[in-house]
């Protein structure tokens, strides 16, 4: 049964506001809550998996800063470790042993890179690896692959034209065409399509770019196959694979999609879990390949704020958690137990729904069909389904990340009491969404 909205006085008129200040009143599109009832909360405090808006009211929380908090909200921990190093001050534009620190957490318990580079955000990473295996390689075309997001750098601000093979053509004005013809654009999971590309394109691909366990465009997740397919297919062609791990990075366990699927990419990009909820990106690659990255080689890098002391801290101190033992596994089997009882109700009442997982990560999608693995294969009109979704469950005290696109996570903040509740609401949103 259908329940009254809760109220969102206080969020509305705060976005009222945030509208004479920002373009759509957020500062990243996403927030606006275009794609879903209502106007968007305003969020006030987030404790584990909870989170509260301006108005008080209660949620508990799947979007979780959209991936960084694996811990969950004000994670003790971490809190701790940043207010300590804030006492020393809050930015020095020179090295810190915090850099240190994180790095050698990260590289001892990394099989797939030698060397690494701190930058402030995940688009920096990716910005960062598309230049370094351009000047490394000498060559200025990159493959990329429709579904997969990168970050707003413009060389990835790129859709696929129609045809197997295409240049891209810029998903936003600003992107020059010159620089969207540097960009290649293929369709996920297609082994011919990719051949065809490098055939056509043979010594001009500096680097192909994949979220191997894409996670910004539904769910859609990949072969073995392909991803190994994809590496060889590099290899032989001199062209760099670059896995942007954005998202699964610390997420499908600590050495991300690449230990997950056992494969050796060349350039790896990181973000969010990364910095503890503090803005942190990263790159990494082999020594030979990051000595490409000034001051020592000449592919130029830098940033006021990278390797920030207090980002450095909250990065020491999540990371630090994940590396205890069993951390991943019971993440994995809670997260697993909750999407199963899920999909067994829906498999019960026949609704066409598929609950899509790895790791700690989930995606609704209102589909009959098996497998999802490309972004052609996702009806846009099922998006409507997911928006009523999304008003029922924000009604009964459940958020989810306001589009349907978007994949939710579970933290190790999240209670089995808090999944146990979010079933309920979950199987009460479902029978008035299919009603
Ligand atoms: N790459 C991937 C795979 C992402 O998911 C994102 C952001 O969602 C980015 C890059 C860009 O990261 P940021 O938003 O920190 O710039």
């Amino acid at each position: 049964m259908s329940i009254p909205d809760i109220s969102r006085e206080k969020s509305a008129a705060l976005y009222e506001r945030a509208k004479t200040y920002f373009p759509g009143g957020v500062n990243s599109p996403v927030r606006a809550f275009k794609s879903v009832y209502g106007t968007p909360l305003f969020i006030e405090k987030g404790d584990g998996s909870h989170i509260w808006d301006a108005d008080g009211n209660e949620f508990v929380d799947f979007c979780c800063s959209w991936g960084p908090l694996i811990l969950g909200h004000n994670n003790a921990s971490v809190r701790n470790k940043v207010m300590e190093v804030m006492q020393n001050g809050m930015s020095f534009g020179a090295p810190t042993a915090l850099e240190n620190e994180l790095a050698e957490l990260i590289l001892s318990n990394n099989r797939f890179i030698e060397k690494i580079r701190f930058v402030s955000s995940g688009t920096e990473a990716v910005m960062s690896a598309i230049r370094l295996a351009r000047g490394y390689t000498k060559r200025d075309k990159i493959l990329k692959f429709e579904g997969c997001y990168h970050g707003h750098t413009d060389a990835l601000l790129v859709k696929a034209g129609s045809g197997l093979v295409t240049f891209g053509e810029s998903s936003s004005a600003g992107v020059p065409k010159a620089f969207a013809d540097e960009t290649i654009v293929v369709s996920l999971n297609d082994m011919e399509a990719l051949r065809a590309a490098f055939d056509e394109f043979k010594g001009q691909i500096a680097a192909v770019i994949i979220e191997p366990i894409p996670a910004n465009n539904g769910l859609l997740l990949q072969s073995k196959d392909y991803l190994q397919y994809l590496r060889e297919i590099c290899t032989e062609n001199g062209t760099l694979l670059i896995f942007d791990e954005v998202i699964s990075g610390f997420r499908v366990g600590f050495e991300g999609a690449a230990g997950y699927y056992g494969i050796q990419p060349d350039i790896l990009t990181y973000g969010k879990i990364i910095g503890g909820g503090l803005p942190v990106g990263a790159y990494g690659a082999s020594a030979e390949v990051m000595d490409h990255i000034s001051p020592v080689g000449s592919v130029y890098q830098a940033g006021t704020l990278s390797g920030n002391p207090v980002a450095m801290a909250a990065g020491i101190a999540q990371l630090s958690e994940l590396l205890k033992p069993g951390f991943y596994e019971e993440l994995q089997a809670k997260t697993a137990g909750f999407v199963k009882a899920i999909q067994d109700f829906v498999a019960e009442r026949g609704y066409n729904l598929k609950i899509f997982t790895v790791g700690s990560i989930f995606w609704f999608a209102f589909t009959d069909q098996e497998a999802i693995s490309t972004a052609e294969q996702i009806d846009p009109l099922s998006m409507l389904k997911f928006k009523e979704m999304h008003r029922e469950l924000i009604n009964r005290g459940v958020y989810l990340g306001p589009s349907g696109y978007e994949v939710g996570f579970i933290s190790a903040a999240h209670t089995l009491a808090d999944l146990e509740t979010t079933k309920t609401a979950i199987f009460d949103s479902l029978d008035i969404v299919f009603s």
